[in-house]
């Protein structure tokens, strides 16, 4: 019979942490004979220069070893980020309530006392080693959902929604440090047209362009990203309106000068620009800088308004 979960296992690499030879031997041919990949070694010391040497899936680890005992080292591990998760499982002759509690207690994720049942051992030992495989596939899915619902999926620059997050923080802290916070935000001129002439899939491409541009040219502190259809904003964090005013117009100047690659014109954005103001809220002032690039649009386009 195979079980997948325990197929999955095979191969996980396992650190046997204990100073008596005799148990080594015997724990590594049990594990060797289910086809994990052991490493042993005989003091705690020993234990935390592995783990800094190799990765390992699981450790298992003695309690009564001179100079660090297995608590001690346990707990050592746990305090290191990069081994903290790595699960712990005791393996020893001590059975008495304190010392099972003291396991539990520093970090172990089991305790199995001496002498063991090999099956029993072998399932203790693989179903953690499960719970660790998809606890890491879990986060590693957050992770990547994190991004997804943060990320515009064209340009791949911030959405709206991750914006407005990290607005709302940059605002307490602005308020907080009486620093200076600007905002721009821009819309493509006469898309429609683009849209219109070229067809949408050129449309995109001219969107991811625009970002791709503006993206060069900014700081790593300023927060940029897709408002929604052809517009965009951004937030400069210790910027007042001067200094916003100048990196619009030097966004301006570059998109208009750039070359879309299908397309024989020019294509040219209108920019409002503003800055934090004591009573200001999100709304207020996201507002403002929306009102100012309508204004650019009214005056010509292709601009920068200040409000
Ligand atoms: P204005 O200068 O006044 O801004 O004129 P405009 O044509 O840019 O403005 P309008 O709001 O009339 O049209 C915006 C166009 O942008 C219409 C819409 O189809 C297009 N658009 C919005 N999102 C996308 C997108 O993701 N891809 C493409 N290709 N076009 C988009
Ligand atoms: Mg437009
Ligand atoms: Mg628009």
């Amino acid at each position: 019979m195979s079980f997948e979960h325990i197929d999955n296992n095979r191969g996980s690499k396992i650190l046997v942490v204990d100073d008596n030879k005799l148990n080594i031997q015997i724990l590594a041919s049990l594990l060797e004979t289910n086809k994990f990949d052991v490493s042993a070694v005989n003091s705690g010391e020993g234990a935390i220069k592995a783990l800094k040497a190799m990765k390992f899936d699981m450790v298992l680890l003695d309690i009564m070893m001179p100079i660090m005992d297995g608590f001690e080292t346990c707990m050592q591990i746990k305090k290191n980020s990069y081994f903290k998760d790595i699960p712990i499982i005791f393996i020893t002759a001590r059975d008495d309530t304190e010392s099972i509690r003291t396991g539990f207690h520093v970090g172990g994720v089991d305790y199995i006392t001496k002498p063991f049942n090999g099956i029993e051992l072998m399932a203790r030992v693989n179903t953690h080693l499960t719970l660790q495989r998809r606890t890491g596939e879990l986060k590693e899915a957050l992770r990547r959902e994190k991004i997804l619902a943060s990320t515009d999926s064209l340009t791949k620059i911030y959405n709206r929604l991750k914006f407005d997050m990290l607005l709302e923080e940059k605002i307490n802290e602005t308020k907080r440090y009486k620093e200076p916070l600007s905002i721009i935000f821009f819309d493509v001129d006469h898309f429609k047209k683009v849209n219109d002439t070229y067809g949408h899939k050129v449309g995109d491409i001219v969107l991811v362009d625009i970002a791709k541009v503006v993206k060069r040219e900014i700081r790593i502190s300023d927060v940029f990203a897709r408002w929604g259809g052809e517009e965009f904003i951004l937030y400069l964090p210790k910027t007042d309106l001067n200094g916003a005013k100048e990196i619009a117009n030097k966004l301006r100047l570059k998109v208009s000068e750039r070359e879309f690659k299908g397309l024989d014109k020019n294509i040219t954005c209108s920019f409002g620009v503003t800055a934090f103001r004591e009573n200001d809220t999100q709304d207020t002032l996201i507002l403002r800088a929306d009102e100012g690039m309508y204004e650019a649009k009214r005056n010509g386009r292709n601009r920068v308004e200040v409000l």
